[in-house]
């Protein structure tokens, strides 16, 4: 291993690829086309569309007085399975092409853990940090009443992501409630608080399953000098509601969490991070940097720290063509949503590491929301032994039938290897083609209106 004292001196990653998310959702439908060939003709090109994109814009007052003018944007990618779900995301660098990548991801996670709904991603351009609370629920409600009846809990569902919350969910709730008053619209919207209709787990749904996909993996999976994950090394980017919960479980199954990170940098200790003292910190500081007994390194020099496990759980597009070549992990584990570039994931294949996709790592937010749903749509409120017994199954499931179809597929590779020289078969293509054919049966079923 590099000392860590280089690795904090590395220059923060430059001159990376244009990383365009339409390209990224294209190079990686692309990737399962040789696959699909028995399907209808002309089908998946349907997919490559969103089926609706709403963008907004609306006024809002500021503490200071002044008026701010915020964009909006809620897409609907596909609702052949079920309603559209997928979270909002509060972000300024939020454009339509992410939102409509994001959407789709949705889609193929919904289909791939056998969810009844389509996907669905939304969010506005806002930097929350420099909001205060009252302007980020005059957001949150001036935009839900802006997407109006294009919301609903038969036509598309929100949820927490990126610098959302429960709290945001309790104001998207509210809003939605005053516009429809007299219904029980508990089921608008997932990931709400407990007490308004918000279900056990929920928060910690994303983490969790992120930890148990992984161990199903490293047990059915041969990962090259990596068989457990008790004793295994674990790098994290990333230490909001999805990073900090799999730090959790990683280390309470024995691994050693030996780097974290948040926006403003990175920590490490080669024996081992105090989690619940890198919470403290986090909690009394904003940041982790600065955890004592731990070095600081940047977030790009985190991901390139020699490990087992490396789990980006924070933004996309974070290992791309420039950096794929430095990542020394076994594995990595797409907490977050699209953190790998299509030119790295082809650099990693190449180099012989494992990569479990977003679409199946980081499912267990959208498998407890259905939970949610199902429990508010019928006045229940589950247990969390059985939300949590019903989640790993679902995860155990999906991992499963990702291998199998992988295996399968290797098995039976087309007479012309060079056909997919640019198209390698990993477990991301092999999840993408379960998740198509559940998608295409469907179609079959329900045929094509009118
Ligand atoms: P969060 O807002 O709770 O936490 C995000 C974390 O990322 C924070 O620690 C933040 O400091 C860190 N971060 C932000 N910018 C960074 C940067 N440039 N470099 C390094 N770290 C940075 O968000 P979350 O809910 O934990 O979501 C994390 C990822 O997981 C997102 O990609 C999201 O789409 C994905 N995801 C979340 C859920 C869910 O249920 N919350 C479900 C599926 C996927």
């Amino acid at each position: 291993m590099e000392s860590v004292e280089e690795l904090s001196n590395h220059a923060p990653c430059m001159g990376a690829e244009q990383v365009d998310p339409t390209v990224i959702a294209e190079t990686n439908l692309d990737c399962a086309l040789p696959y699909l060939n028995h399907l209808q003709p002309g089908l998946v090109e349907t997919l490559r569309q969103p089926k609706r994109t709403i963008t907004v814009s609306f006024p809002v007052e500021m503490d200071d007085g002044s008026v701010q003018v915020f964009r909006g944007y809620r897409v609907v990618h596909n609702r052949t399975i079920g309603p559209g779900k997928g979270g909002l995301r509060f972000h300024p660098d939020l454009n339509l092409a992410e939102v409509c990548l994001l959407a789709s991801l949705m889609t193929w996670k919904c289909a791939l853990s056998d969810v009844p709904f389509g996907g669905a991603k939304g969010g506005v351009v806002c930097d929350p940090k420099s909001l205060s609370q009252r302007e980020l629920q005059q957001v949150t409600r001036r935009f839900v009443s802006e997407l109006g009846d294009n919301i609903g809990p038969y036509t598309d569902i929100p949820a927490p992501d990126l610098y959302t919350n429960a709290q945001t969910m309790a104001w998207v709730y509210d809003t939605y409630d005053v516009m429809h008053s007299g219904n029980n619209n508990r089921a608008v919207v997932t990931g709400k608080p407990l007490s308004l209709g918000g279900s056990a787990g929920r928060t910690e749904a994303t983490g969790l399953g992120c930890f148990h996909a992984t161990e199903r993996l490293v047990e059915n999976f041969q990962i090259e000098g990596l068989k457990t994950l008790k004793g295994a090394t674990v790098v994290i980017q990333g230490f909001g509601n999805v990073g900090a919960v799999a730090a959790h479980k990683f280390a309470e199954a024995g691994a050693i969490v030996i780097a974290l990170s948040d926006s403003q940098g990175g920590i490490v200790n080669e024996a081992g991070i105090d989690l619940d003292a890198a919470a403290e910190h986090k909690r009394e500081h904003g940041t982790l940097v600065g955890l004592p007994g731990t070095l600081s390194l940047t977030n790009e020099a985190l991901l390139e720290l020699e490990c087992d496990v490396l789990v980006p759980a924070a933004m996309g597009a974070q290992i791309c063509n420039h950096n794929a070549a430095n990542i020394h992990a076994k594995l990595v584990v797409e907490a977050a949503n699209s953190p790998i570039t299509p030119a790295a994931d082809q650099i990693l294949g190449e180099r012989g590491i494992t990569v479990l996709p977003d679409i199946v790592a980081n499912a267990g937010g959208v498998i407890v929301s259905y939970f949610e749903w199902l429990q508010n749509l019928q006045n229940q409120s589950w247990e969390l032994d059985e939300i949590n017994s019903k989640l790993l199954k679902k995860i155990y499931r999906a991992v499963d039938v990702v291998i199998e179809r992988w295996q399968v597929l290797q098995a039976e590779a087309p007479a012309e290897p060079e056909e997919l020289a640019d198209f390698p078969l990993n477990l991301r293509t092999a999840a993408l083609v379960i998740a198509i054919e559940r998608l295409a049966e469907v179609v079959e079923q329900r045929g094509i209106w009118p």
